[in-house]
């Protein structure tokens, strides 16, 4: 997926455009585009890539994953159940996959509960997210890092299903709300009898009732398990940015998915390479005679050492760049450079044959030196 293009780029907008924007963009694209009308024969692979783009920049939580991750956030890649490319699709599966992805653990199914409306208060509900932190190292921010961390997460039992149930004829309805989850208590005041609506006490509202509870989980329907879990760190990532892991967060409740866990990454500083947007910004010294005649260096990058012609004249402070070797950006996947300001490092100590080279240098310049010529400027 690494020629997919830059949704912006497809509808033709900036990042920063507002939800009008994308959707005038869409509309005036989609009608140019549209097979029925535009008879060229790639007419409709664009329209494809327009109504993909536009699918992920009018949903708030795509484009936000999207914005942050590129198309690493809609692979999936901390993950997510999606991981396959969009090649002859239809646009409903992709709405499926995105709901699936974006709403944690695809394939958890929960506890089936009825559909009526009062058992409908106590259906599944989503674990709330938890979040973390990692530090990393600047070198594995620019490449990427697969990172394992120890986690602490409710599975739900797979010898249940997350029913609880020792089998699925151990699952009755449950005899004393005949499974509505609801009863109707009665009490007596001094006004009379008054009734009340509440959860059903045997059953917490689910409605069902278990003859014999599963052996594996204790009828809880999971289970609390200690876990290595692979983090995927995408190259380009900078600190602040977070990284999801589905499924990793609290427990749902009645049967609903996990919540998801964010861990927020944070690159530690280098000694030396320095981040501005996705170039690399480095300092070397080099002394006043290379700087003077010109020289070549190894200069150390993310990527290696790369060889760099200091050109004769090269001043104090002076940006060479070297293209190409920058941090990968991880929306577009555009690769910035890397700036080496050059520091000129004047000697303090000379030995006896090097005084005696520059003393020569200073007689043969004395005739007119650049403080004369500044001198003479005042005048
Ligand atoms: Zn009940
Ligand atoms: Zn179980």
């Amino acid at each position: 997926m690494a020629d997919k293009r830059d949704y912006y780029e497809i509808l033709g907008i900036s990042k920063g455009a507002s939800d009008d924007e994308i959707k005038k963009a869409y509309r005036k694209l989609a009608k140019q585009y549209h097979p029925d009308i535009n008879k060229a024969p790639d007419a409709e692979a664009k329209f494809k890539e327009i109504n993909e783009a536009y699918e992920v920049l009018s949903d708030p939580q795509k484009k936000a994953a999207y914005d942050q991750f590129g198309h690493a956030g809609m692979e999936g890649f901390a993950g997510g159940g999606y991981s396959s490319g969009f090649g002859g699709m239809n646009m409903d599966d992709l709405g499926d996959i995105f709901s699936d992805f974006f709403s944690g653990m695809g394939g958890f199914s929960g506890f089936n509960f009825g559909g009526s409306s009062s058992s409908r208060r106590n259906g599944p509900i989503k674990g709330d997210n938890r979040y973390m932190s990692m530090d990393i190292e600047f070198l594995d921010s620019v490449h990427g890092v697969d990172k394992m961390v120890n986690l602490t997460v409710d599975k739900m039992c797979t010898y249940c299903d997350g029913s609880g149930a020792a089998s699925k004829t151990d699952i009755e309805t449950c005899p004393t709300c005949r499974g509505s989850g609801r009863v109707v208590r009665q009490s007596r005041t001094p006004f009379g009898v008054v009734q009340q609506q509440g959860v059903c006490p045997d059953c917490s509202g689910t409605g069902k009732h278990v003859k014999k509870i599963c052996p594996h989980c204790g009828g809880k329907g999971y289970n609390t398990v200690k876990e290595q879990v692979e983090v995927s760190i995408p190259a380009g990532i900078s600190s602040g940015q977070q990284v999801r892991l589905a499924g990793y967060g609290s427990r749902g409740e009645n049967g609903g998915p996990n919540g998801d866990l964010y861990i927020e990454i944070r690159v530690r500083p280098h000694k030396y390479f320095r981040r501005e947007g996705n170039n690399i910004h480095i300092s070397v010294p080099i002394s006043a005679v290379d700087a003077t005649l010109g020289t070549k260096v190894d200069v150390p990058t993310a990527y290696g050492d790369v060889e760099l012609s200091i050109p004769a004249g090269t001043q104090p402070g002076q940006q060479l760049r070297i293209k190409g070797y920058g941090i990968k950006d991880l929306r577009t996947k555009n690769v910035g450079d890397q700036y080496v300001e050059v520091q000129i490092e004047i000697p303090k100590k000379l030995t006896k044959e090097e005084k005696e080279l520059y003393e020569k240098l200073a007689t043969n310049r004395r005739k007119e030196s650049v403080f004369d010529k500044f001198k003479k400027s005042f005048k």
